[in-house]
């Protein structure tokens, strides 16, 4: 008889998506979330952290190109990025391709998640071991509340707004984050799905826009997350995505990604229409 396959499932109340899993490689149930990485036929090596995929081999270069590079190649001289969340690495992997950053500090809650990258997801875990990265295990929402440093950008790198995470889509985190970011800097968070989430992103915007000049919201296509479709919202005192996008950056650093690019950069602030209709009233103006 065949042995029966193995499949790990993303489930939702009414749908659900599922890989089949060739290697089952950690597993364990921290204070905060299980956490889960498992090889899979398809997508490689995949972190689960409650059932909910968080990053796959496959497509992670995605999400990390655009959470970093836009801000990144906007930011005049982004000397000191933080990022809260993000154990697997991935953001601060590419946030370091960036020769002017000196220090990428990285604030995750969840030891356990910075371990089972450690051990086996190296594709992302390994910038963390860069002598330009401070890690540091603990509450980011706390961070932001109590540190005294200042930084250029700060890149939310979150899960889904529940447990943990959820103060990070709150006004009093937002209002940490403009306390401790420089003049000329910039916020982008990971901004949640247009299709299913729309009123989640409203609520995020409505945060930012009460806070902050230049608030926009931005998209890229991510096939492990529900929908396809994914969003970052962009906020900052005095930068504009495009206005303040000088492309020939891009050429002139030298470096060469596999989605992000001086188009990719533009386009994604091409909104669909049912999303512009819910949030064109708290979005900046291009300029
Ligand atoms: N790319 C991912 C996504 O959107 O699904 C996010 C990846 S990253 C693994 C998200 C991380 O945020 C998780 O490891 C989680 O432990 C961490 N996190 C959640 N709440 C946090 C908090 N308050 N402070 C710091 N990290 C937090």
């Amino acid at each position: 008889m065949c042995k029966e396959a193995d499949w790990i499932e993303e489930k939702h109340p009414d749908f659900g998506f599922r890989f089949r899993v060739t290697e089952r490689l950690y597993s364990t149930k921290s204070e905060f979330q299980s956490v889960e990485v498992v090889n899979t036929a398809s997508h490689g090596k995949m972190l689960f952290n409650d059932g909910l995929v968080m990053v796959s081999e496959r497509d992670e270069f995605v999400y990390h190109d655009m959470i970093s590079h836009v801000p990144l190649f906007v930011h005049p001289k982004p000397k000191k990025v933080l990022v809260i969340g993000g154990g697997d690495g991935g953001t601060v992997r590419e946030v370091l391709l960036h020769k002017e950053v000196e220090e990428c500090t990285l604030v995750e809650i969840d030891g356990s998640v910075i371990e089972a990258c450690k051990k086996h997801i190296p594709v992302t875990s390994k910038a963390l071991d860069s002598h330009r990265a401070k890690v540091i295990v603990g509450d980011g929402v706390k961070f932001v509340a109590e540190t005294a440093e200042k930084f250029d950008v700060i890149i939310v790198d979150s899960t889904d707004p529940i447990g943990p995470a959820a103060p990070l889509f709150g006004k009093e985190f937002y209002e940490n984050v403009k306390r401790v970011l420089k003049d000329d800097g910039i916020v982008v968070s990971q901004g949640e799905s247009p299709f299913f989430e729309l009123e989640t992103q409203r609520s995020m915007v409505e945060i930012v826009a009460s806070l902050f000049e230049h608030v926009h919201i931005y998209n890229y296509s991510n096939i492990t997350y529900p929908g396809g479709f994914w969003s970052f919202i962009w906020a900052s005192k005095t930068l504009c995505p495009l206005g303040n996008f000088d492309e020939k950056r891009v050429k002139e650093s030298g470096l060469k990604f596999r989605y992000y690019n001086e188009a990719t950069h533009k386009a994604a602030f091409a909104l669909p229409q049912f999303q512009l209709e819910r949030l064109q009233d708290l979005l900046t103006d291009f300029s």
